[in-house]
């Protein structure tokens, strides 16, 4: 099989690889299609603290399973299926508390295992879920982005009265957008970037109010208006200090990054406020909630995807994907 292999750090290759076999409790997929994400780009270039080589990426993926392992019921044989990456031990303390994307012993499918930018990935049978014939295949791979937004959007709570700040229309601003306006019904959707295409693309994904704020600070844009749910979905340090002056008292704020560097927050900014923060990485188990966003149509994953490409041109995919921000979102391999 065909597998897109990060061999070390600046090294990717499209390599033949054997086929693999799903031990006990696992099956394998044979995958159909697979969406860039920054996390893959992340692994090439070596900034991934977690990831191991040589490594088959990708982490977003969908396909029709072709194999069981032991234990797995054969009639699974031919189900169409998105899988969750998120691989846990399942006893842990934050396993027993329903937290299993912040296992003790996290694997993340393409980061610590071999990954869905291949013909082929094998998966526990219950990261594997059945897509239903309403989403095409063409889309499911989009469902685990959009788990992303589910599980920040479940520490936020967000309800009708709130009037939501996005910090970022990339991926995972423009999921949040939708799920915000069209799951959660949040009167307002604002929404800051730098790049205008970006908020083109926002404003098309359903945000309200889009604010570029390369130039005029976002206070000054804002006026009076404070914010009472806040996502930093850009991910740079300086953005919660930001936030927490921006918030209105009582808001929540969630942070998706994973920036090293320190951000510098008072205790009386968020005290004063009561602001409360919440930060969210990954997702624990949103799958089956986002297949039902998208088989009642309350959000559109194809607003998200700018490219179509073949495994075969996945450098140049990837490629696109890092360095064109303004006319490249998501970026969809097909694989087979
Ligand atoms: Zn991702
Ligand atoms: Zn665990």
């Amino acid at each position: 099989m065909r597998s897109v292999v990060i061999a070390e750090p600046g090294k990717l290759l499209l390599e033949e690889r054997p086929l693999p076999q799903p031990a006990a409790g696992e099956v394998r997929v044979k995958v159909n299609y697979a969406s860039i994400c920054g996390s893959d780009v992340h692994i090439w270039h070596g900034h991934n603290p977690f990831a191991r080589y040589p490594r088959v990426i990708g982490h977003e993926f969908f396909g029709v399973i072709d194999a069981t392992g032991e234990g797995v019921d054969p009639a699974r044989l031919g189900e169409r299926v998105a899988v969750d990456p998120v691989v846990s031990c399942g006893h842990c303390y934050p396993c027993s508390v329903g937290r299993p994307n912040v296992c003790s012993e996290l694997q993340v499918i393409g980061v610590h295992h071999d990954g869905g930018f291949s013909e082929y990935a094998v998966a526990p049978a219950r990261n594997a879920y059945r897509v239903p014939e309403a989403i095409p295949d063409k889309l499911a791979s989009l469902i685990e982005p959009f788990t992303i937004a589910a599980n920040i959007c479940a520490f936020l709570q967000p309800k009708p009265a709130d009037v939501a700040l996005i910090f970022g229309a990339g991926p995972m601003g423009l999921t949040a957008i939708q799920a915000l306006k069209n799951v959660f019904k949040v009167r307002k959707v604002i929404v800051a970037d730098r790049l205008p295409e970006r908020l083109a693309m926002a404003q098309e994904n359903g945000a309200d109010v889009v604010l570029n704020n390369s130039e005029t600070p976002l206070a000054t844009q804002l006026g009076s208006e404070k914010p009472t749910l806040i996502i930093d979905a850009a991910c740079h340090p300086a953005i919660l200090a930001e936030a927490v002056a921006l918030a209105s008292p009582a808001a929540r704020i969630g942070l998706l990054g994973f920036s090293g560097e320190p951000c510098t927050v008072t205790q009386q900014s968020l005290t004063s406020k009561e602001l409360s923060l919440f930060t969210s990485r990954l997702n624990s188990q949103r799958f089956p909630e986002v297949i039902g966003w998208l088989e009642q149509k309350l959000i559109q994953p194809e607003k998200l995807v700018t490219h179509y490409m073949p495994l075969s041109d996945v450098e140049a995919a990837m490629t696109l994907f890092e360095k064109d921000p303004r006319s490249c979102c998501k970026v969809i391999l097909s694989i087979s």
